[in-house]
Parts: structure tokens; C-alpha cells; sequence
């Protein structure tokens, strides 16, 4: 499908970045949910707590809107991944599957998406994230009761219906598997939940997996990171079900430039502030790089909250602007 562009400027509302990613480099973003409509509702999330807790497929708008978006955005921006997202679970949206097809046959960029994985115990959800390259899972818990602790799923969502999903998709899927683990003090740093949550691994095979702290301000403000020491030691016990050189440890925040498009730039930080919280120095970065008007950071403080966490300021999206 070809959407010619209107002689009216486009105001993206779903691509935006890209921006500096951890695992994907320079990643753009194409968000396809609004905030927050998922099937989890972490107690660590970045977004806040789920609102919807919904596990059904929604057409939330028209696929024909991201396209327009994605043709654009891909003619005029450098990117390494383009990066199906949601301000919420992206395979909840309904209209996916055109979009990666649109992608397969528009650019030729690798394709990634980052989904918690519950919903490919769905076929039409296995079918289309076959066609990308980097399906990024989450597996915070190795079984049912850190399951329910840590990612508080929809009540469809069992805990060995998620790992099986994830195992169905293993059996088609030829690109890779990377796998996110999520670490949270005191509830699933200890070595009885690395053995778990590795035997879960063990059963699907990632290509890779990231342990992770919570690096950005938590939905829970109970939440903690581990102690230094015990990610390290939660790594080497996962090593024993996954290969070590497959185990990847992420501890920082990432670093990095952030596109924003000069002619609309409050719109493009707005864009990269809904699916993710922003340092103060990581806004003040991209408005001096861009020489683009100080009062910019006045109009994104008025959106945003200012959060501190682990010691670093963090402007947060307020979700009552939606
Ligand atoms: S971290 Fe991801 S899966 Fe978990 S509640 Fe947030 S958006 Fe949903």
C-alpha cells in the first residue's frame, strides 16, 4: 500500500525518535496504543498503572493514520530499528499486522518490538510478529505466584499459558528471541527465583537476555532496584540455565541522542515522553543540540511531572493530558 502525503504538514501522533535504545541503538518508535491499555500491570512500569486491563485485540485507530506516519518518518529519518511500541501492550492493537507488513515491504531496516509476550498465545499475534526480526519478551517470574506479584496480569493470563505462548512462537519464529528480566528488591532477586524464571528460559531459549533494574520512576514507589551485588549474582545463577554469553546486564540509563523534528519539536519530545519518562538533562540536551527555544522546557514541565528516582530527576508524562 503507497499513502501519498497531503500538501498539509503531517503532525506525527505515533512515530517518533528515534531514540537512543540500550539493546536496539537508534530506534525508532512507532506507538500503537494509547496510555494505558495493556494485560500486565507491573509494579515496576514507567507508565504508570494500567488503567485498562484489557486482553483483547482493539483496533485503536485506523492502521491507514500510522501508516501515513510510518511512510513519512521512514523517507526522512536514521534509524537502526524501527520499533513497534505502546504506551501500553502494543499486540493489543488490532491493526499490527498491517503495519508489519506495510514495514516489510516499504523499508529495509530490521524490525523489533517490545511486547511482554502474553499475547502469543494468540495465532494471528504469533503470525504477525514472525514477519520481524527482534521480538523482545518479558520473563520476570518463573511461576505463578511471582507472576501474579510482580506483573499482575489480566485474569486470563496464567502464568504457564504466557511461558507455552511464548514456546508455540519459538517453534515458527526464526528471528531472535531476546529475553527482559526485570529485577525488583525482595521480590524476585534471590537465587530460588533465578533458578525459576531460568528454568522458564530454559523452556523457549532466547537468543539473548538482559537482566535489568528499574531505572526510571516505578508505577509501586515501593519498588527498589536490587543491591549491585545481587544482579550480579542473579546473572552468574541464570548462566547455569542460559548460556553466559547470552546473559546481558543493564544497570544504567541509557545515553544517546533524541530526534525530534525542528518544526514541531514540543510535539516530538511530548511523542518520546508518552512512552517513556525523560531526564531533565535529557530534555535540556536535545533543546540545546537543536538550538530550539528554552521556553520549550517550560511547556514540558507543565505536561510532566518532576519525579526523582535513585537520585536522578526524571519529567514524567501526566496522564490526565490524554
Ligand atoms: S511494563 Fe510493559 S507490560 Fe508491564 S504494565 Fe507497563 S506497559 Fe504493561
Amino acid at each position: 500500500m503507497t499513502i501519498s502525503l497531503n500538501r498539509w504538514r503531517l503532525v506525527f501522533h505515533y512515530v517518533f525518535g528515534p531514540v537512543p535504545s540500550r539493546r536496539l541503538g537508534r530506534s525508532m518508535g512507532v506507538n500503537v496504543v494509547p496510555l494505558k491499555y495493556c494485560n500486565f500491570n507491573c509494579i515496576y512500569c514507567q507508565l504508570g498503572r494500567t488503567r485498562y486491563l484489557i486482553n483483547d485485540l482493539r483496533m485503536f485507530s485506523p492502521y491507514e493514520d500510522i501508516i501515513r506516519e510510518m511512510e513519512a518518518a521512514v523517507k526522512s529519518r536514521d534509524y537502526d530499528y524501527l520499533t513497534f511500541i505502546g504506551d501500553g501492550e502494543p499486540t493489543l492493537y488490532a491493526g499490527l499486522g498491517e503495519l508489519v507488513k506495510w514495514a516489510k515491504e516499504n523499508q529495509d531496516k530490521p524490525l523489533a518490538i517490545l511486547t511482554n509476550g502474553a499475547k502469543l498465545t494468540d495465532e494471528r499475534v504469533r503470525d504477525w510478529l514472525s514477519n520481524l526480526d527482534v521480538v523482545k519478551v518479558s520473563t520476570d517470574a518463573g511461576n505463578e505466584r511471582v507472576f501474579r506479584l510482580i506483573n499482575r496480569p489480566h485474569r486470563e493470563v496464567t502464568f504457564e499459558r504466557f511461558i507455552e505462548g511464548i514456546e508455540k512462537f519459538r517453534e515458527v519464529f526464526h528471528g531472535q528471541i531476546w529475553s527482559e528480566v526485570m529485577l525488583v528488591r525482595g521480590v524476585n532477586d534471590n537465587e530460588d527465583e533465578a533458578r525459576h524464571i531460568g528454568e522458564a528460559l530454559r523452556r523457549y531459549k532466547p537468543d539473548r537476555v538482559y537482566a535489568m533494574i528499574p531505572t526510571r520512576p516505578p508505577a509501586e514507589s515501593w519498588v527498589k532496584p536490587p543491591e549491585s551485588n545481587a544482579l550480579i549474582a542473579f546473572a552468574k545463577n541464570l548462566s547455569r540455565y542460559v548460556n553466559s554469553d547470552k546473559v546481558f546486564i543493564i544497570d544504567y540509563v541509557e545515553s544517546g541522542e533524541f530526534h525530534v523534528d525542528k518544526s514541531d519539536p514540543l510535539n516530538g519530545l511530548l511523542n518520546i515522553l508518552r512512552v517513556q519518562p525523560m531526564t531533565v538533562e535529557q530534555v535540556m540536551n536535545v533543546i540545546e543540540r537543536n538550538k530550539l527555544d528554552p521556553l520549550i522546557l517550560d511547556s514540558v514541565r507543565s505536561l510532566t511531572k518532576e519525579v526523582t528516582f535513585n537520585g536522578i530527576k526524571y519529567l514524567v508524562y501526566s496522564s490526565e493530558h490524554d
